[in-house]
C-alpha cells in the first residue's frame, strides 16, 4: 500500500489550523500538528488518530523561538505539504501598542514563514513533488490604520508567496496563499477586538475558508480568495490606490472591530 503523504500544519491547536488537520486527514494525509499548546494539540491527535485511522504527531513549538523553529524547519524538510497557518494580530493605533507583541507578530506571521517556506521549498524541489500554503489575509491587500503591522505582515506574506509561486513554476512544487477574511475562530478576541459589529454576510466558518484553500493547492493556484464577498473586496481593493483604500479601511475598522 502507498504509504499517505504527510501535511504539517502550524496553529493547529485551534481555529483554521484545526480545520486544516481535520480536512487534510479526511483527504488521507498523516499528519504534523504545530503550535504552543500541547494539551490541545494531543486531544486533536488522538481524535483523529481513532476517527480517521491515520497517523499525527505532536510537535509543540513556539515560532518566534529560534530554538523551536529550527526543530520546525528540520521537521518541513521532510513532509509533501506545509500549511503555514499560525499567525495574529493586535488592534489599536501602533504607538500606544505593545512594542515586543507587535514584534513577536513578525517573529511569527513574517519570519517563521518565510523560514519554513524555504527549508520546504528546498527539500520539495529537490525531491521534484510538494506543495506549500501560506495564510495570509485580506487586510494584507491595503494599509490597515488601527491594524498598521498585522496588515503589513500579511501584505508580505502575500507578495512573497505569489513571488515563489512562480520561481517553482514546473518543478512539480505547488505553492499557494489563502487570502482569507472575517473568520469565526479566536483570532479576534486573542486580538482583543471582538469585531461585533462586523455585519453577519462579511463572516465565513473555517470549513469553506479551508475546503477552497486545499482545492486551491490541489490545483497549484497562486492566490486563493475564500468567498464571493471577499474575492469582490479584494478585487475593488486592488483597482483602487492606497490614499483612498487606506482611508475606508480606517473608517471600516474604526466602525466595525470594536
Ligand atoms: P486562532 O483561532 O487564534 O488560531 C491561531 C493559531 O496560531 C493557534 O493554533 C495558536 O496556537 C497558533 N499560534 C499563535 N501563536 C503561536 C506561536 N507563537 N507559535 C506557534 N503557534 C502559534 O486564529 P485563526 O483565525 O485560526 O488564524 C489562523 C490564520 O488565519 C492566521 O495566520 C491569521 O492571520 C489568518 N486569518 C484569520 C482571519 C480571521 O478572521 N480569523 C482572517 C484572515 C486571516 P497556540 O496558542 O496553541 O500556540
Amino acid at each position: 500500500m502507498e504509504p499517505r503523504p504527510v501535511a504539517l500544519v502550524t496553529g493547529a491547536s485551534a481555529g483554521l489550523g484545526e480545520e486544516f488537520a481535520r480536512q487534510l486527514a479526511r483527504r488521507n494525509h498523516d499528519l504534523v500538528l504545530v503550535a504552543r499548546d500541547a494539551a490541545r494539540l494531543e486531544a486533536l491527535a488522538a481524535d483523529l488518530r481513532a476517527t480517521l485511522g491515520i497517523e499525527a504527531e505532536v510537535l509543540r513549538a513556539d515560532l518566534t523561538v529560534e530554538s523551536d523553529l529550527a526543530a520546525v524547519e528540520a521537521r518541513a524538510r521532510a513532509v509533501d505539504l506545509v500549511v503555514n497557518n499560525a499567525g495574529f494580530g493586535t488592534f489599536g493605533p501602533f504607538h500606544t501598542l505593545d512594542v515586543d507583541a507587535e514584534e513577536r507578530m513578525v517573529r511569527l506571521n513574517v519570519l517563521a514563514v518565510l523560514r519554513l517556506t524555504h527549508a520546504a521549498a528546498a527539500a520539495m524541489a529537490e525531491r521534484g513533488r510538494g506543495g506549500i500554503l501560506n495564510v495570509s489575509s485580506l487586510a494584507g491587500y491595503q494599509p490597515g490604520p488601527r491594524n498598521a503591522v498585522y496588515g503589513a505582515t500579511k501584505a508580505f506574506v502575500t507578495s512573497f508567496t505569489q513571488a515563489v509561486h512562480e520561481e517553482l513554476r514546473g518543478t512539480g512544487v505547488s505553492v499557494t496563499v489563502c487570502c482569507p477574511g472575517f473568520t469565526h475562530t479566536e483570532f479576534q478576541e486573542r486580538a482583543a477586538a471582538p469585531a461585533s459589529d462586523v455585519p453577519d454576510f462579511l463572516w465565513q466558518d473555517p470549513p469553506e475558508v479551508v475546503r477552497a484553500a486545499l482545492d486551491g493547492v490541489a490545483a497549484n493556484r497562486a492566490v486563493v480568495v475564500p468567498g464571493a464577498v471577499n474575492k469582490v473586496l479584494g478585487a475593488v481593493s486592488g483597482t483602487l490606490p492606497h490614499s483612498v483604500t487606506r482611508r475606508i479601511s480606517s473608517l471600516i475598522l474604526e466602525r466595525a472591530v470594536r
